[in-house]
């Protein structure tokens, strides 16, 4: 058994050692610990070590979460897809949004960012291709229709671009899929340089994240275990191996 200090340690050793194989300073590389499907006792625990960025997947998740840990200085960050009608209740929390792949979408988190008064910051999740029926679960917006999206996004009022964001496709090695989204967030900066993150890298993937020039990993198996593959929150993608569901 290893202790959530353990791993936090590992993580974070594991974070820097891929920053310096690639030449990179480590502190160019943010930890986003995704606790979804963990009690809030366990962010707890791992906040107590010094760990300030949180990740969920569902809004009703993110908002109970939220509300019971207020009362520590965390951060919180929504990775999951986002249904318009509850853009308004996630972006109350504060969250950064990293899941934004149309337009309606960024219109609604922008309205709430403008009535709040406080922009709310945005990813655009690129779609990074994969296995036919994957894309649809996983979400995300064409390659070819990100840099049109960026500039919708850029110019509402309510909405602070900050970068692209992606998971790796399954059945492909993630590093050339990984170099695809460089070389898109590097078009991307051209015409926005504010938006200079790149959202990418999970528990098995974050060394060739960083090697593309991820400044933000999302991490949740290594830090907090395996989540329950029972666990009816898991919806099994169509074609995964027996044994190997995982939920986006
Ligand atoms: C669950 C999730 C992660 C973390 O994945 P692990 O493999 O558990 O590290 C990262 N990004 C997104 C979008 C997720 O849904």
């Amino acid at each position: 058994m290893t202790s959530p200090a353990d791993r936090l340690r590992a993580v974070r050793n594991r974070i820097a050692a891929a920053a310096r194989a690639a030449g990179r300073d480590p502190s160019s590389v943010a930890l986003l610990a995704v606790s979804k499907t963990w009690p809030a006792d366990d962010v707890r625990a791992l906040a107590a070590l010094g760990q300030t960025a949180f990740g969920e997947n569902r809004a009703q998740e993110l908002i109970t979460k939220a509300a019971a840990l207020a009362d520590l200085p965390l951060e919180w960050h929504f990775v999951g897809q986002l249904q318009r009608n509850k853009a308004a209740a996630v972006a109350r929390t504060g969250a950064v949004v990293h899941s934004v792949d149309r337009l309606p979408l960024a219109r609604a988190l922008s309205r709430t960012g403008e009535e709040a008064g406080r922009p709310v910051d945005v990813f655009l999740q690129v779609d990074l291709g994969g296995a036919a029926g994957e894309l649809a679960e996983r979400g995300g917006a064409a390659p070819a229709d990100v840099p049109g999206l960026a500039d919708d996004v850029a110019v509402l009022p309510g909405v602070r671009l900050r970068g692209l964001m992606a998971v790796a496709p399954r059945g492909e090695e993630p590093a050339p899929a990984f170099a695809r989204l460089a070389a898109l967030s590097q078009r991307l900066r051209a015409d926005h340089p504010e938006a200079a993150d790149l959202s990418a890298g999970m528990s098995g993937d974050l060394e060739e994240a960083i090697a593309a020039g991820a400044t933000l990993v999302r991490v949740g198996t290594a830090l907090f275990g395996s989540r329950p593959l029972a666990s009816p929150r898991v919806t099994p993608v169509t074609g995964a191996p027996p044994g190997a569901p995982e939920e986006v």
